[in-house]
């Protein structure tokens, strides 16, 4: 593409944050050596936006059983080589509580879909809510309307749930037994209750177009997402998709640096995938567009055993020590850590 049609679309979507499905599947397509306005821009919007402080939330991944088989996860019920664990209560609020004294303002609590009883869910977030001055985030999957609900009133702030791709035929394919449309009514009744959501894509699935992922796009902006989040795949050996290509690092940079500009009040995520698949993956995309990057604090004896995808960056740390990595990340970009909750900037 001509770097004068590619100024022409990004200096649009800068100015009116609204792209058609065309101009957004054409960049999406274009070489990303072509594109260096295009992440310059995104980065220009998140200053103007954001400033320079970049909001930490602390992951706890506490389960890892889930009685899903998406294609795609390493956490799949049917992978029998997986050796699953399930924190206890107090362990979940000790962790969480831990967070907090290293000084982060937001946890996310992260499980398979795993059924663990939405009582003590609820008694967890009651009780981080009481001892620390935390945002919480739930990361849990789909569960019942009424169990929502509950989470919300025992005083959840957020909800993510990743609509993953917005192609009917492929989400059915690649989420057997799920359905698209609950997903979707989800997240919808999820902002009903009051929850900030986020959602979001993996970046490279096998027949994923650039269509489709302007698709996803259009749909994040309807769904007026509050975070949204962008990783590339990463295949892994004990799915049904293991010998499928992996997400390109570039590819996730053009969905970021879009996400930006057509969403730009959302919190955007630096993601540990495209860390994985690429050391300055993270550093890359806080240039492109990003605000939030998301630290382990699971304790180190369980990392190894949360193979969502294989070469999981950070398994062989502790919580302290990714709090000073990524610290010291943000300060070599000439940014800070927010010490802020870092609530949703639509409000
Ligand atoms: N069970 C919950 C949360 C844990 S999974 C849920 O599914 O919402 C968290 C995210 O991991 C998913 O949303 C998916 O986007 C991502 N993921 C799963 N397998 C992946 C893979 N192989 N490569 C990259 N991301 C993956
Ligand atoms: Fe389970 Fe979430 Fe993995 Fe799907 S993506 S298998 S729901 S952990």
């Amino acid at each position: 593409m001509n770097q004068f049609k590619v100024k022409k679309i990004v200096d649009q979507a800068f100015i009116e944050a609204e792209l058609n499905k065309e101009q957004i599947a054409e960049i999406l397509a274009a070489d990303i050596n072509d594109l260096d306005y295009l992440l310059q821009q995104a980065d220009q919007k998140r200053e103007e936006i954001c400033g320079d402080e970049v909001h930490l939330r602390a992951i706890i991944e506490f389960s890892s059983y889930c009685k899903q088989n998406c294609y795609y996860c390493g956490l799949r019920k049917d992978n029998q080589q997986l050796k699953r664990y399930q924190l206890e209560v107090e362990e979940i609020i000790e962790t969480a509580q831990m967070a907090a004294e290293l000084g982060y303002q937001t946890v996310v609590l992260q499980s398979g879909e795993d059924d663990y009883p939405a009582a003590e869910i609820a008694e967890i977030i009651k009780e981080i809510k009481k001892t620390t001055a935390m945002a919480v985030t739930l990361s849990l999957g789909e569960r019942d309307f009424e169990v929502y609900k509950l989470w919300r009133e025992a005083g959840a702030d957020r909800y993510l749930l990743k609509h993953e791709i917005a192609d009917k035929v492929l989400y059915q394919k690649y989420h057997p037994g799920m359905s698209f449309e609950n997903r979707i009514e989800s997240l919808k009744y999820l902002k009903i209750l009051g929850y900030q959501i986020g959602s979001g894509v993996i970046i490279g699935l096998p027949e994923q177009t650039p269509e489709i992922m302007a698709e996803d796009l259009l749909l994040c902006q309807d769904l007026e997402l509050d975070m949204i989040g962008s990783g590339p795949f990463i295949p892994h050996q004990q799915t049904p998709l293991k010998g499928s290509n992996r997400g390109t690092a570039e590819m996730t940079l053009k969905f970021t640096a879009l996400s930006r500009l057509l969403l730009p009040l959302a919190h955007i995520p630096a993601t540990t995938a495209l860390g994985t698949i690429d050391a300055e993956g993270r550093q890359k995309a806080l240039q492109a567009g990003a605000n939030v990057v998301m630290p382990n604090v699971t304790d180190g004896r369980y990392r190894e055993q949360y193979q969502i995808y294989p070469d999981k960056i950070c398994v062989n740390e502790e919580a302290g020590d990714c709090r000073q990595c990524i610290g010291s990340i943000i300060a070599s970009l000439g940014r800070y850590v927010s010490q802020k909750q870092g609530h949703s900037l639509r409000d």
